[in-house]
């Protein structure tokens, strides 16, 4: 009976995790082609592919960053509630990088889609391939300044501060400017 029970609990903890919903919020940035265009087809194959987007950021346009004799960047946040574990959906947003025609060679080099998982819930993951928070969305002003628009009093998880006062402590002086 006891070791039913055991069987049960072990079952009961390991089912529920494909049936929770996460908060996620992604950047998306693009600074090749059309870069309007990328960044609506890149919500639609969100929206298709990987949960139900819930709040948009208006778009911002900001000089790139590290590496600044190439086009502007168009950068905007998304919130997005999805069942998919991280690996998972990070695997997903990189294929729509790839439709997109995302090429990989250039370090901060130009690009026609880019996205980053920057929160997961309050989650802290450290793979090689995912490090969640996103480990610079605290140093650039092109992720602070959408997020502070729609999630100004969202919680670092790490930092233990809020969007708002990492966006107030930000030395970043790239200028983001709102494009639309
Ligand atoms: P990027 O050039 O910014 O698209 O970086 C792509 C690489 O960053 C990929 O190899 C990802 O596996 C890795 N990566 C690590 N953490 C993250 C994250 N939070 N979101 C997106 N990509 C990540």
């Amino acid at each position: 009976m006891q070791g039913n029970s055991v069987i049960y609990e072990v079952k009961f903890s390991l089912l529920p995790l494909p049936f929770i919903m996460n908060k996620i919020y992604l950047l998306l940035g693009s600074n090749a082609g059309n870069r309007e265009v990328l960044l609506q087809e890149a919500v639609k194959q969100i929206a298709d592919n990987c949960g139900e987007i819930v709040v948009e950021s208006s778009i911002y346009e900001t000089a790139a960053w590290g590496m600044e004799n190439q086009e502007a960047f168009l950068n905007k946040v998304l919130q997005l509630d999805t069942r998919l574990l991280a690996e998972v959906l990070l695997k997903k947003l990189q294929a729509i990088e790839d439709n997109l025609g995302r090429q990989r060679e250039v370090l901060w080099g130009p690009r026609t889609l880019d996205i980053d998982i920057l929160f997961y819930n309050s989650d802290v993951i450290s793979l090689p391939d995912l490090k969640v928070p996103h480990p610079f969305l605290q140093k650039r002003r092109f992720t602070l300044v959408p997020m502070a628009e729609i999630a100004p009093t969202m919680v670092h998880p790490v930092l233990h501060k809020t969007i708002a006062e990492l966006l107030e402590e930000c030395t970043d002086t790239l200028e983001v400017a709102k494009w639309s």
